[in-house]
């Protein structure tokens, strides 16, 4: 069974003096990969150099939500400059998006925007923070004539929300949130949606599991969310695997892993 962690801040300095052994107990529990997504400028160097200091690891590049107002129009040029010599391990655009619950959507928006439309113009596919905002980002890939993949990571939404999404070319990030059982909606969501829409993701440090003390999540329990996802779905688990894999070889290119 092989399990790639489509989206892990496995640059953060919360991993900093066991990043090997967290990798170890990640690669000894069946997941052969992972993808770290970039979130500000200042950090692109160590997310990049993170990725390369391992094999397996991958990355993208970024501006989340999050933290817009730290940037300029000049960090967008030079997320186009970067991207544009295809640097080695690099594999998507993100995480950028939109979040109704931290700062100010509409100063998020033409960030947003200027990353679905750098990623349409480079071939890249795009990572997605969305939340209480599903409705707004679907809008906002349609108006910007998105036509490539992308991931909606860290899903907690309706049904209707997802297959919306998916619609747009949206695969579904399924992470922690399902081992809680207080999360119903989105149990019952990632068990009905089509298998080939699911990617699994940690998003550690943060979305700790059930059981996991917050902030301490880690890519070894990418093996949790997996056997959760398998216990509320009814394909046999190596299917159900093997259909996880080739959707993330999918969504960030082929023969990654
Ligand atoms: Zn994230």
């Amino acid at each position: 069974m092989k399990l790639v962690d489509a989206h892990c801040h496995f640059d953060f300095p919360q991993f900093d003096g066991h990043r090997f052994s967290a990798l170890d107990a990640a690669l000894s529990n069946g997941i052969v990969g992972l993808v770290i997504p970039g979130v500000r400028r200042p950090d692109w160097g160590r997310v990049q150099e993170t990725a390369l200091a391992h094999s397996g690891l991958y990355y993208c590049l970024g501006i989340h939500p999050w933290f817009v107002d730290e940037h300029s129009i000049a960090d967008l040029e030079s997320l186009e400059q970067i991207l544009g010599s295809r640097p080695e391990r690099c594999v998507g655009i993100g995480e950028c998006g939109l979040d109704r619950l931290r700062g100010d959507m509409s100063a998020q928006y033409p960030w947003f925007e200027s990353q679905i439309e750098l990623a349409s113009k480079l071939g890249f596919p795009l990572i997605i923070h969305s939340v209480k905002a599903h409705d707004e980002v679907h809008a906002t890939l349609k108006r910007g004539s998105w036509g490539g993949r992308a991931l909606l990571h860290g899903f907690s939404g309706s049904y209707q929300q997802a297959t919306k999404l998916v619609g747009q070319g949206c695969f579904i990030g399924v992470g922690g949130v399902i081992t809680h059982p207080r999360a119903r909606k989105t149990r019952d969501t990632v068990a009905r949606l089509p298998l080939e829409s699911l990617v699994l993701e940690t998003d550690a440090p943060d979305m700790a599991p059930e059981g996991v003390e917050a902030g301490a999540n880690s890519p070894v329990y990418l093996r949790r969310i997996f056997e959760c996802l398998s216990e509320i779905r009814s394909e046999k688990p190596d299917l159900l695997a093997s259909v996880l894999f080739a959707n993330t070889q999918l969504l960030y290119g082929q023969s990654l892993w």
